[in-house]
């Protein structure tokens, strides 16, 4: 039994319920606005605004009408000149004329009898379309409109213009999504009186109808548009109906009092002084962070963002070992074999020098030491965990988990934070990110979590010089790489991402790992996504233990690996790749005292913004930067790894335009909830209705379960 309020029944009907829309129709709809397994529902056609108006107001005169652009005319006709029947191509011409002067509309391959019946000599006609000169005359090729005046009085100003697909035209949408308006309801308000009224923003019924029925083209198109408040009215309610369910989400998890994750600062003291270098002060600033909302019986639900390089580790153990301190166990998730095993090595002899154990699971475990672990987490013997997801799997109970760290955070869904926070009472959650997200995307996709930023780099990082070199001149860039390599540096070199198949990923890098074994012999290793495991690992090993020099691989590196001799990177097709990638890649250069280098190789001739966005890694190294010019050049979307245009996740609301009310709306429903948390106030009925209709209803769910 669905829980939708009855009055968003109409709106998610299918299409198919609207007069007009018949069995050859609704395909197209469906092609259009449905998705895999739905098909197009009332309510999509309502959110598929317009891109944009052509006028059809009547103003000014044949004299006067410019050239190129959009007119809408009212003209007498005055003379048919068609061209001679021998020449069934010659094009058939009607001249209309209005005070100021006389203009000729062209018909090519139209029936004559259709042109006679349409403008009859001496008729008054409303005419629309653009004006050209031809052979030094002023015409209108096929008017898009000729109306008689009691038509052309029931035509809207503006037009609409939608997004279309063949076989189904703008007008023929504009024509359903009419009927879709006459039968959407009106709503009960679920924003704040004061606040729509101090930004003039219109009722939802009465913004979604403007922008579907607009004044002026200026309201839908253009920049004018982005600060149409009918616009902002609908993009405002979509980011709330997304805060309030995260709000929803986070307040469950906060229901269970959390429990006092720390103890009297022994071990993490202890082990900050074992550390070979001094903390930064951001690093200082997180921990401390931290540890309050650990030492706090509240649960803890913190985002730890910070640039690849910035020491996100050392913070992640250290939150770990205040969780131990307090009786309980810690777990980090990483979200690769290699990761995992890399923090578990890292992490081990620090944690061991403690008195404390620590234990490595991943996918690949034997079945005896996957039960060793297993009985170790659920004894208790074991202290820290390390390992992939699964760590989270059925059948691994902990004694008692207190704090679970996730490493590298957007390669895990929402499900699997969850999962984390279940594995245990009132278990602290740290997740930690290496890809810079821009503070307004961060708050769309994790709602008001808290936030740490390491916004600075250890000291004595040397700065990465980036070079962009055409492939044309790879003879030169592999001698540059054979003085490196003479002069002690490792090497990475990352092949083109061709993104249809990972197989040909795999050509490519294997290709290029043969060319460079005949210069370079045995020095050169290989690694890729498709690698067992166990290969991987040893191809990872050999490279770290400088036994192998230079590293060809796909883009498997991309996460998280720390080998500080590596001080040089070359990436093949570095225009195929997004920027944050990009960084995400050259942050495994720069991490020891030595200068690095970073090639970018790329396949001439570039476009503008493939030049500028290569540019752009040369110029800085600032992660932040970088991920904001990409959110600029590419929208949003990929950036998620998702290739939709827009903001995903987003129908109406675009976080270019519109990233200045996330903070706004988070604070809102975080007021709400605290006022009326199970929503059951009248505000919160009509909350209800908003959360359906943006169809983030799986925050009613949990309020329904409790
Ligand atoms: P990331 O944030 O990319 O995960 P890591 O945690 O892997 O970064 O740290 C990168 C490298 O910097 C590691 O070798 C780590 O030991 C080192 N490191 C971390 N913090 C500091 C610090 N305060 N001073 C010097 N080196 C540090
Ligand atoms: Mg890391």
């Amino acid at each position: 039994m669905s829980l939708r309020p009855a009055i968003l029944d109409p709106l998610f009907a299918p299409a198919t319920s609207l007069p007009g829309v018949g069995p050859k129709i609704a395909p197209l709809l469906d092609r259009l606005l449905g998705e895999p397994g739905r098909p197009a529902r009332v309510l999509d056609l309502l959110f598929h605004l317009p891109t944009g108006g052509v006028d059809r107001a009547l103003r000014g005169s044949i004299a006067e009408a410019p050239i190129g652009e959009q007119v809408t005319l009212l003209v007498t006709v005055t003379d048919h000149q068609p061209g001679p029947l021998s020449r069934s191509k010659a094009p058939y011409r009607v001249v209309v004329e209005d005070g100021t002067g006389d203009i000729a509309l062209v018909f090519f391959n139209m029936p004559r009898a259709r042109i006679q019946n349409l403008l009859p000599i001496g008729a008054q006609r409303v005419i629309s379309g653009k004006i050209e000169m031809w052979d030094g005359r002023r015409q209108m090729v096929h008017p898009d409109r000729v109306l008689d005046e009691a038509a052309a009085a029931a035509l809207p100003s503006v037009e609409p213009v939608y997004g279309q697909t063949e076989g189904l035209t703008s007008r023929l949408i504009a024509r359903y999504v009419g009927v879709a308006l006459e039968r959407t309801p009106a709503l009960p308000e679920w924003q704040d009186a004061a606040w729509l009224a101090r930004n003039r923003w219109p009722a939802f019924r009465d913004a979604l109808t403007g922008l579907h029925r607009p004044a002026e083209p200026g309201e839908i198109s253009g920049e004018t548009a982005e600060k149409n408040p009918a616009r902002r009215r609908l993009a405002y309610d979509e980011i709330f109906a997304s805060q309030l369910a995260l709000a929803l989400v986070r307040a469950r998890m906060r229901r269970k009092p959390g429990r006092t994750n720390a103890g009297d600062g022994r071990l993490v003291e202890a082990l900050k002084s074992a550390l070979p270098f001094p903390l930064t002060g951001a690093q200082e600033r997180a921990v401390a962070e931290i540890r309050d909302d650990m030492v706090s019986d509240k649960r803890m639900l913190r985002l730890l963002q910070g640039d690849v390089g910035s020491g996100k580790t050392v913070v992640g153990l250290l939150a770990m070992a205040s969780a131990v301190e307090a009786g309980r166990q810690a777990a980090m998730m990483a979200p690769t074999e290699i990761l995992a095993r890399q923090h578990f090595e890292r992490l081990k002899p620090m944690v061991e020098a403690l008195g404390l154990t620590i234990a490595l699971t991943t996918g690949r475990d034997r079945a005896t030491e996957r039960r060793a672990v297993i009985a170790g987490l659920e004894n208790g013997s074991i202290n820290i965990v390390v390992g992939t997801h699964a760590l989270f799997q059925e059948g691994v109970v902990f004694r008692d988990l207190g704090l679970a760290v996730v490493d590298e955070q957007h390669r895990f869904g929402v499900h699997q934070r969850l999962a984390l926070g279940d594995k245990g009472e009132a278990v602290d959650v740290l997740v930690m990110t290496a890809t810079p997200i821009p503070r307004t995307l961060a708050l769309a996709h994790f709602g008001d979590m808290d936030i740490s930023i390491l916004d600075e780099k250890p000291a004595g990082r040397q700065p990465i010089a980036t070079k962009l070199i055409s492939v044309e001149r790879l003879d030169e860039v592999v001698a540059g790489i054979g003085r490196a390599v003479a002069r002690g540096a490792l090497v990475y070199w990352v092949c083109p991402l061709v993104g249809e198949s990972e197989n040909i990923d795999l050509a490519a890098a294997e290709e290029r790992a043969e060319t460079l074994r005949q210069v370079f012999g045995d020095a050169v290793g290989l690694v890729h996504g498709k690698m067992p495991g166990r290969e991987k690992d040893a191809a990872m090993e050999r490279f770290i233990a400088g036994e192998t020099k230079i590293l060809v691989s796909t883009t498997v590196i991309e996460v998280g690996v720390d080998v500080a001799r590596a001080t040089v990177m070359v990436i093949e097709h570095a225009e195929r790749f997004g920027l944050a990638q990009l960084h995400q890649l050259r942050g495994r250069i720069g991490r020891g005292a030595d200068a690095s280098t970073c090639l970018l190789l790329y396949k001439g001739p570039l476009g503008e913004t493939a030049k500028a966005r290569l540019e752009m890694m040369r110029e800085t190294e600032d992660g932040f930067r970088i991920a904001e010019e990409d959110l600029r050049l590419r929208g949003e979307g990929e950036m998620l790894g998702s290739r939709q245009s827009g903001t995903p996740g987003f129908r109406l609301a675009r976080l270019e335009t519109d990233g200045d009310l996330l903070t706004v709306a988070r604070d809102e429903a975080r007021l709400i909830l605290e006022r009326d948390a199970e929503l059951v106030s009248e505000r919160g009925a009509a909350l209800r209705v908003l959360l359906y209709l943006f169809e983030r209803d799986a925050g009613v769910k949990l309020l329904r379960a409790g």
